[in-house]
């Protein structure tokens, strides 16, 4: 807290008023504003820097891996390259194997902060702990020599309601898909645990982060699996949870910077991706590997829907890297807006209106806002019993008027 407010109020109590002897306060006020103008654009830069530089480690990627667009004849499989394209395609029976894709942009209408981001405040306070980046906070080797920071600032926050949240429409529109048969695999980067909360089932999901519903242990020789209802206890008591066979730290099963994804995600993939008739992305600008070059490991003709509130990065990061080389970079990405598009659609929108256009395309919405309302009074109802009435999460009803378009 202290660490939070020092930049702006620091000098006020000190020598705010010596130090304004010479000064008239209007000149000072400018200055601290000026200053938070340069960091505010400073920050701005840093962001887009870490977008150019993901957007070019994965146009390495696919350099390396050799272009995936093989020299066969393409089809266009949709009748048009519109979101109602895509809805006759499914209406037609001419999929069976979805697969969904989903970054934190899913999540965001429940409420959870996309803590990995630089812009949501969660690394507003890491300054008194003195990392060395702000992603050390997820960071294997620096969780394993200090795990403090992970455990104090407010990722605490986030994983301690883990379970409080409720699922959004577009996480129903899935469950939905795997209801009627038509869903193959449900690839998460998420770690809230939504899209199980939301009953997409658990063998149609693959949790490519991970997930803080289950923890254990980090001796080498112990790794003893623990709850998060039990590790809430340790932490909300303000300590750092530790073994009691080993006294080792224990840590959340979820990918921390520095660690490979599961097995268990290659082999799906390996498995899927090749029978994919329908690719659908959800709320990620496919800025993190492997994740991002999914979207080619899909058939050909296979098309590609992205909902999401903003452009894909791959395609800012050609534009940017492009523009600077003065060529255009035709690496293989989602081609919704280039001449030759053949299968790619996107909607850039939330995914919950996304997701209800869709739905409402294919006759499904009264259906999907039913489904909504019933598990959301279910999850109230639970969460009344627990927490007798302390929270109420009404964005639920608010999102079943919002995307009526
Ligand atoms: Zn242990």
């Amino acid at each position: 807290m202290q660490g939070g407010d020092t930049a702006a109020g620091g000098d006020d109590g000190k020598s705010g008023s010596s130090a304004s002897g010479g000064l008239n306060s209007e000149a000072i006020n400018e200055a601290l504003n000026a200053s938070a103008d340069v960091e505010r654009k400073w920050k701005e830069m840093e962001n887009k820097m870490a977008q150019i530089q993901a957007g070019v480690a994965n146009m390495l990627v696919q350099l390396v891996a050799g272009p995936n667009e093989p020299a066969e004849k393409t089809q266009q499989l949709l009748d048009e390259l519109t979101l109602q394209g895509v809805a006759k395609y499914i209406h037609d029976g001419k999929c069976r194997n979805i697969i969904t894709m989903v970054g934190a942009g899913i999540s965001t209408s429940a409420g959870i902060p996309d803590f990995r981001s630089k812009n949501t405040g969660l690394y507003d306070n890491l300054k008194e702990y003195n990392l060395p980046s702000p992603s050390s906070l997820f960071s294997i080797d620096y969780f394993k020599k200090n795990p403090e920071p992970f455990f104090k600032i407010r990722v605490r926050d986030f994983y301690m309601k883990v379970g409080e949240y409720q699922p959004t429409p577009a996480h129903y529109f899935i469950k939905m898909l795997a209801d009627k048969g038509l869903l193959l695999r449900h690839y998460t980067q998420n770690i809230d645990t939504l899209d199980t909360r939301a009953g997409i089932p658990e063998d149609k999901t693959v949790l490519a982060h991970g997930s803080f519903a289950s923890w254990h242990c980090l001796g080498e020789d112990c790794k003893t699996s623990y709850t998060l209802e039990w590790v809430k206890k340790i932490v909300n008591d303000d300590k750092i949870p530790r073994c009691t066979k080993c006294k080792s730290v224990i840590r959340p099963d979820i990918v921390f910077f520095g660690e490979s994804l599961s097995a268990n995600f290659h082999e799906s993939v390996e498995q899927d991706f090749g029978k994919c008739d329908l690719l659908i992305i959800l709320g990620t600008s496919l800025s993190v590997q492997p994740f991002c070059s999914l979207i080619n490991r899909v058939p050909v003709n296979t098309p590609r829907l992205i909902i999401n509130k903003d452009k894909p990065n791959d395609t800012l990061a050609q534009d940017a890297v492009g523009s600077f080389l003065g060529i255009d970079l035709q690496f293989p990405s989602l081609l919704f807006d280039k001449d030759d598009n053949y299968r790619d659609v996107a909607y850039i929108g939330t995914c919950d209106d996304g997701c209800y256009k869709l739905a409402s395309l294919l006759g499904w919405q009264d259906h999907l806002k039913r489904m909504v309302e019933k598990e959301h009074q279910v999850t109230d109802e639970a969460s009344r019993g627990k927490t007798h009435g302390s929270k109420c999460h009404s964005h639920g009803a608010n999102q079943l008027e919002g995307p009526s378009k």
